[in-house]
């Protein structure tokens, strides 16, 4: 069975351990979009046990509070779907209410042209890694 999230890393790598990664999502509306991706293929979050689940939001909420240190978002959205690859991940996409789908879900309907604001990574990938320095 072919799956986007066992065969490849799915992004740009910014932090790791043994049961999730953070990558960086290639999206050049969403230049901080963020996954957490678990590392192994599962298809729900309650296939995970207890801990797991724990653990995985947990890195979830230091991406998020990371990206609100370093972008100061209008809005974060947290979306776990997952319909076209059933392995477990958690998309982290801070928003800004002149980005191109505002206030729409950003696989809604378009709103507006716009250019994103420029992100330095450099210093995103600092505040997560800080952020998940007790893990
Ligand atoms: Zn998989």
């Amino acid at each position: 069975m072919a799956c986007d999230l066992c065969d490849a890393i799915g992004g740009k790598l910014l932090w790791q351990n043994e049961l999730c990664r953070v990558v960086l999502v290639e999206d050049t509306d969403y230049p901080s979009f963020c996954r957490v991706i678990l590392n192994r293929h599962t298809r729900e979050m309650t296939d995970l046990a207890h801990s797991e689940r724990s653990q995985l939001m947990g890195v979830v909420f230091a991406v998020e509070f990371a990206a609100r240190q370093v972008l100061n978002p209008d809005k974060i959205n947290l979306a776990s779907l997952g319909n076209m690859t059933p392995h477990v991940h958690w998309h982290v996409i801070p928003r800004f209410a002149d980005d191109r789908h505002f206030p729409n879900p950003i696989w809604g309907e378009v709103k507006r042209a716009t250019t994103p604001r420029p992100v330095d990574i450099e210093r995103l990938q600092q505040a997560i890694v800080a952020a998940l320095s007790d893990f």
